[in-house]
């Protein structure tokens, strides 16, 4: 089920044959009803996963901007032990970040066993807004893709899940949810007049996107492109293949120490 939206690794990826609108079926409440349900599950794997501290989790999330990663992560992680995970935003590289390869600051946020990481944004910015506004020449970003996938292979063979999540939403939508973000009060504060010349790039970062989505789908760190227009559908199906995961993963507590049975506390 949580496997409906990973392309066939290999395959061409032509994200006009995703619809963002799609909500599978569902209708919001039983949605909602069916997240939250999914959400119990989470909690009660994550503790698990915690006391066990021997694998790790990485959730990446890539979007243009509006596109719902901020609020996936306040939704999905609701309820979860904020003790057992870490969310890393990658912003523009410092001058420190850009004086090193660029996967130097990516590495050192990678969740540590027993931990969930969340990446806001990643490493496929190298893909990304590096290459559609050439900050880097095409010679270099080219090569980025081997390196990722190379990287991945590195964590995944270190006992970390990866998964990466591109929250996919129109453009039309992404009108709405910046003019949104002009009119409230509340959310003006998130709108940046920088974002609109990267909507005037959108079939640039499509493209880009399409690419790394081809390039960068490995059995062991699988892209799912999520249908993000409806935020209610976008939150169930990142919960749901977060939650598919862990169970497979199938954290165990540890064995208490032997001899527990007949220990009295002492007053
Ligand atoms: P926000 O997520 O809205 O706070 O914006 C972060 C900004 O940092 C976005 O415009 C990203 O494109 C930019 N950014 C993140 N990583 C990189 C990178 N590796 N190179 C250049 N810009 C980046
Ligand atoms: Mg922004």
């Amino acid at each position: 089920m949580g496997q409906q939206y990973i392309p066939k690794p290999g395959s061409k990826v032509d994200l006009s044959d995703y619809d963002p609108d799609d909500h599978g079926g569902y209708e919001k409440e039983a949605a909602i009803a069916e997240t939250d349900r999914l959400q119990e599950k989470l909690i009660a794997l994550q503790e698990k996963l915690y006391a066990e501290s021997k694998q790790s989790l990485l959730v990446v999330l890539q979007a243009m901007d509006t596109g719902g990663k901020d609020g996936t992560i306040k939704k999905v992680f609701e309820g979860v032990n904020p003790l057992g995970v870490r969310v890393a935003s990658f912003k523009v590289p410092t001058p420190d970040e850009l004086a090193r390869d660029f996967l130097w600051r990516v590495h050192q946020q990678v969740p540590p066993k027993g931990f969930i990481g969340i990446f806001n944004r990643s490493h496929y910015e190298e893909v990304l807004v590096v290459r559609v506004n050439g900050l880097k020449p095409e010679a270099v970003w080219k090569r980025h893709y081997d390196h990722i996938n190379q990287f991945e292979r590195l964590l995944a063979d270190s006992g970390t899940r990866i998964l990466k999540f591109y929250l996919h939403i129109s453009k039309d939508e992404q009108k709405e949810r910046l003019q949104a973000r002009l009119d409230d009060p509340e959310k003006r504060w998130k709108f940046s007049l920088g974002d609109l010349p990267v909507r005037e790039k959108w079939t640039d970062y499509m493209q880009a996107y399409e690419e790394l989505l081809e390039r960068c789908n490995t059995e062991y760190a699988p892209w799912h492109i999520v249908p993000a227009n409806r935020k209610w559908y976008r939150d169930l199906v990142v919960t749901r293949a977060i939650v598919e995961t862990v169970e497979a993963m199938n954290p165990q507590f540890p064995q208490p120490e032997e001899g527990l049975d007949t220990v009295v506390i002492p007053d």
